[in-house]
């Protein structure tokens, strides 16, 4: 009895102490301060903003605000204050920087479970260089049914690791030989067995609905196809259409009746059109897309995530890639950069994705230069990271703007990203839902990432 009563005690102190320190928290203001404010929408900056954050909410924000007397303020002087960067075209899991062929060889000694390891840095990477919100479309382990996205997602959810909130495709839907077939370029039987459903390989509109039903049953928050080839599979051509109408038309039903949206990778035009007219809510890269193609998707508001950084890496590391997949880059860069333009000119909507994980994490932010220097406009350019990306992903009413209500996902950079966009890529600030992950320096967990990636990413003689 007594020592039921002591625990008893105990176990109420601890519930009064772990209240007691959720309540200052969340009592907590803090009053964020910079020279300017860009707040997802407008279509110029803001001067001397000043955002108040009480919780994990943003409870008031512009250019006269009056702050609290107990607040907390943070003057981040000669900064720009931000909507938490998005990221809708990433792979938190898997890293093919560096040495594609040593890579592979790793995928395929390397036990799960240490890449899922490596992918807690991959995360804590990516947020610290400002990306609070990432949509990681496609995550699979060869001969293996672990979901490693799901399992980052919710470890960040619960607060065990950090990273940025997540939406997963699992391991994404392909057909048997395409681009996400993971035994694509081994032999035969070399796995033991054909892929299915299970891998994401489907084949017909019935088994791809089943694939669809699959991955969501672990835990998709967005349905990834590949409907055409791609760059770096060894068993296809980049640009054949890999879906038939009829699979896609089942793909985007199951997936929209579940209330999942739907990425499919696509490079080559015919298979975009397909697409497109299919009904699916964004084309990551679109390498091939003539114009009528692009035109289209203005036509149908279809979201273009151009993942200009992965031919960008890709081609300065040429090297390092097998003879088949350089002549698959090669063309697929060449094509891209005018379909890129036309986007521009058209008006169509364009979500900013990366490919991170082709690259190494955390340069996620270099993307806005490469957008810039096709046609886009600064302004567009961080419209897209931030406002345009919440609604593709569905999550507009909580992120992707600085306004009162809105959750307190809040990035600062050096400087004026109009006058010079490349201060995206040293964000200083970051706060997520709130918290303050990063304020000056990146910790040592990040730093120690980064000099190992600038090993990996030095110029090939
Ligand atoms: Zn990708």
């Amino acid at each position: 009895m007594r020592i039921a009563s002591r625990l008893y005690y105990s176990a109420a102190i601890v519930i009064l102490l772990f209240s007691g320190v959720a309540a200052s928290a969340a009592d907590q203001t803090i009053v964020l301060k910079a020279a300017r404010m860009f707040d997802g929408k407008s279509k110029s900056l803001t001067p001397n903003g000043v955002i108040v954050v009480q919780g994990d909410k943003i409870v008031d924000v512009g250019t006269n605000v009056a702050v609290p007397g107990d607040a907390k303020v943070i003057d981040l002087g000669d900064a720009t204050l931000s909507p938490g960067f998005m990221d809708a075209h990433t792979h938190l899991t898997l890293d093919f920087s560096g040495d594609f062929n040593k890579r592979r060889l790793e995928q395929l000694d390397l036990n799960v479970s240490e890449q899922a390891i490596r992918a807690v840095g991959y995360a804590r990477t990516t947020v610290e260089a400002g990306f609070t919100t990432v949509r990681d479309v496609g995550s699979r382990f060869v001969s293996s049914r672990e979901f490693v996205d799901v399992a980052l997602r919710n470890s960040i959810n619960k607060g065990v690791i950090v990273g940025p909130r997540m939406l997963v495709a699992t391991k994404g839907i392909g057909a048997t030989g395409g681009h996400f077939d993971p035994t694509g370029g081994f032999r035969d039987f070399l796995f033991g067995r054909e892929p299915d459903y299970t891998d994401g390989i489907a084949n017909g509109p019935d088994e791809v609905r089943k694939a669809v039903r699959f991955e969501v049953k672990n835990g998709a928050d967005v349905i990834k196809a590949a409907v055409s080839g791609g760059v770096l599979s060894l068993a296809d051509e980049v640009d054949t259409p890999q879906f038939t109408p009829a699979e896609m038309a089942a793909l985007v039903d199951e997936s929209h009746r579940l209330r999942k949206k739907v990425a499919v990778h696509c490079h080559g035009d015919q298979a975009a059109r397909e697409a497109i007219e299919a009904g699916v809510d964004s084309i990551e890269h679109g390498s091939f897309m003539k114009p009528q193609t692009v035109a289209l998707m203005k036509q149908k508001g279809t979201f273009l995530t151009p993942t200009l950084m992965a031919s960008e890496y890709i081609m300065s590391k040429i090297d390092r890639y097998p003879p088949t997949l350089q002549a698959k880059a090669r063309e697929a860069t060449a094509a891209r950069s005018e379909m890129f333009r036309n986007a521009v000119k058209m008006g169509v909507r364009i979500s900013f994705g990366t490919d991170a994980a082709v690259f190494p994490h955390g340069q996620n932010a270099k993307e806005f230069a490469l957008m810039m220097g096709l046609g886009m406009a600064a302004i567009d350019a961080l419209k897209s990271a931030t406002s345009n990306d919440a609604e593709l992903l569905s999550i507009a009413q909580k992120v992707g703007t600085l306004e009162k209500g809105k959750l307190a996902d809040i990035i600062a950079m050096p400087g004026d990203p109009i006058a010079d966009i490349t201060v995206t890529e040293r964000v200083s600030f970051v706060m997520k839902e709130g918290k303050i992950i990063r304020n000056g320096p990146p910790s040592m967990q990040t730093a120690a990432e980064s000099t190992n990636l600038t090993d990996i990413a030095a110029p090939v003689d």
